[in-house]
């Protein structure tokens, strides 16, 4: 059998290491921040109609510009943002939002040009930009990895990037981002700012989010998933908010067709379903509180957190705490940040048994 080596692969590809959270099969799943719940039956029957409607076309190619789904993301979207509303064309989607970011870095990145980043943040950007052939630049945070609207602002001027990643609240920390440092950073570039809002429904009550900025701002892109919150990441949907020029940009670097008719149509259905499928967001969001405060007595630090997860530090030997962990069923992540772990909020249930069975190992 050949090797990547005996291949003619891209020279900047060579070496590479590609994404690659575990996935081993446990019963307690901690690892990559999924809502933990399985959708409710009866929006899994919502689905099952819409996708036998679907399924009655699926001969022919599915709507382009899938209108209905970008209308149904514009008026959920919406629900959240304080002022007007947003608009079906300022609205794009694709197989996860890291395909919309994909997208993002074809349009505005690739070769001569750079992406700044904030590490430690969500592993895919540095990978993205990677594979886009894009040059991945970074800029440091506060020792609590908070950003303030100096430091980016200083981050931007020195390294001058054509696209800058805020990831708000931030992956794998949950640190929030304010809007005063998205404005700071927007100020101090003439490029594209994309603010990565993966985990934004499980902002605290009353927090705003980056669609808040986005009138008259024609470079701020925000980008959002319904991998999390909203229970569907096996579906792989994903979505942006931006001007509608924005949009046009994207056009021109999506594959015809990419959101396949059965996409849009299990989309649509779960997007009728709102209500439901968010139903268990305030129970996480207890979940994670309550990781918040029992983590420190169990001795170890936490990271504020306004996501699903929780990074905590104080970890003697983190690769060995995971094994033990592992060995008891229970998948977390070592995200590679010395002395720290991150753990997905998970049901009531899951949360207990990871807080009880850590109780009983070492430190
Ligand atoms: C999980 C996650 C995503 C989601 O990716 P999808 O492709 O939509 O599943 C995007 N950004 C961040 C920061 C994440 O943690």
């Amino acid at each position: 059998m050949a090797g990547l080596t005996d291949l003619p692969l891209r020279d900047d590809l060579r070496g590479k290491e590609p994404y690659g959270a575990p996935m081993d099969p446990v019963t307690y799943a901690l690892n990559v921040n999924e809502n933990t719940h399985p959708v409710p039956p009866e929006v899994r029957q919502a689905i099952l109609s819409h996708i036998s409607r679907a399924l009655e076309t699926i001969n022919r190619y599915p709507d382009r510009e899938f209108t209905a789904l970008r209308e149904a993301l514009a008026s959920y979207a919406t629900r959240s943002h304080r002022q007007g509303t947003l608009d079906a064309s300022m609205v794009w989607a694709a197989n996860g939002s890291n395909e919309v970011i994909q997208q993002v870095l074809q349009a505005f990145g690739g070769q001569g040009r750079s992406v700044l980043g904030f590490p430690p943040s969500y592993s895919m950007h540095p990978i993205i930009a990677e594979s886009t052939g894009t040059t991945w630049s970074v800029g440091s945070r506060e020792q609590d990895f908070s950003l303030t609207p100096a430091g980016v602002e200083s981050a931007i001027r020195l390294t001058r990037p054509d696209v800058v990643f805020l990831c708000a609240p931030n992956n794998p920390t949950g640190t929030p981002v304010s809007l005063e440092t998205i404005e700071a950073a927007y100020d101090a570039t003439d490029g594209i700012v994309l603010v990565d809002e993966a985990y934004v429904e499980f902002h605290s009550e009353g927090s705003l989010t980056a669609s808040e900025l986005l009138p008259g701002r024609e470079r701020l892109l925000v980008s959002r998933t319904m991998s999390k919150a909203f229970a569907f990441a096996g579906a792989r949907v994903g979505y942006l908010l931006a001007d509608p020029a924005v949009i046009d940009a994207l056009r021109l670097v999506r594959l015809p067709y990419h959101l396949s008719g059965i996409t849009q149509a299990a989309a649509l259905g779960a997007l009728e379903n709102a209500e439901v499928m968010l139903a268990m967001v305030e129970d996480i969001r207890q979940q994670r509180d309550r990781l918040l405060q029992e983590l420190p007595g169990l001795g170890y630090t936490v990271c504020e957190s306004q996501a699903n997860f929780v990074l905590f530090g104080g970890v003697e030997n983190p690769k060995a705490l995971f094994e033990q962990l592992l060995s008891h069923d229970i998948l977390i992540r070592d995200v590679g940040i010395p002395h720290h772990l991150r753990v997905t909020a998970g049901t009531e249930a899951e949360t207990s048994y990871f807080l009880e069975t850590l109780a009983t190992l070492a430190r």
